[in-house]
């Protein structure tokens, strides 16, 4: 997480809608939100993985030279690759908050030429909190949150 930070791509803490995770109740709320949510992480890594899995083995075996491969196989391997990448498509547009529905955005800053900063906003890959309706996706941050509380207390 402290990568995320560094890159500029974490949100502020400041910006969520509060929770309640007074009650037991609200915390198991928040619990079933995150690992709901793991669930469409893991998804999205995996997705991502069979892409670069896919390009990677094309790659591979376009250096050795066509001749490993017969034309139905590079059909083949080309119709892998262009599945992979709609799985991908589907997987990122099903990537949101289990709660309200809203797509976890982050924003990166990278630095162009010439030291010219630009900001683009993108799917977050890591999000503790939605920041649409403030619930927790990330198991992590409820037990920091929590923890944070009784010290408070
Ligand atoms: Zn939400």
């Amino acid at each position: 997480m402290k990568l995320a930070r560094l890159l500029g791509i974490d949100y502020l803490r400041e910006g969520y809608p509060t929770v309640d995770l007074s009650t037991k109740e609200q915390v198991a709320r928040q619990l079933l939100n995150a690992a709901s949510f793991k669930k469409i992480q893991v998804r999205l890594f995996w997705s991502v993985a069979a892409v670069i899995g896919a390009v990677a083995l094309q790659i591979t075996l376009n250096q050795r030279g066509n001749s490993s491969l017969s034309p139905m196989q590079s059909a083949l391997l080309a119709f892998l690759t262009l599945i992979a990448i709609a799985a991908n498509v589907v997987v990122a547009l099903t990537y949101r908050c289990p709660n309200c529905r809203s797509t976890p955005n982050g924003v990166a800053v990278k630095l162009g030429g010439e030291g010219v900063a630009s900001i683009s906003r993108g799917i977050h890959p890591f999000p503790v909190r939605c920041k649409k309706c403030g619930f927790y996706l990330s198991k992590r941050q409820i037990e920091a949150d929590l923890k944070h509380q009784q010290q408070q207390q």
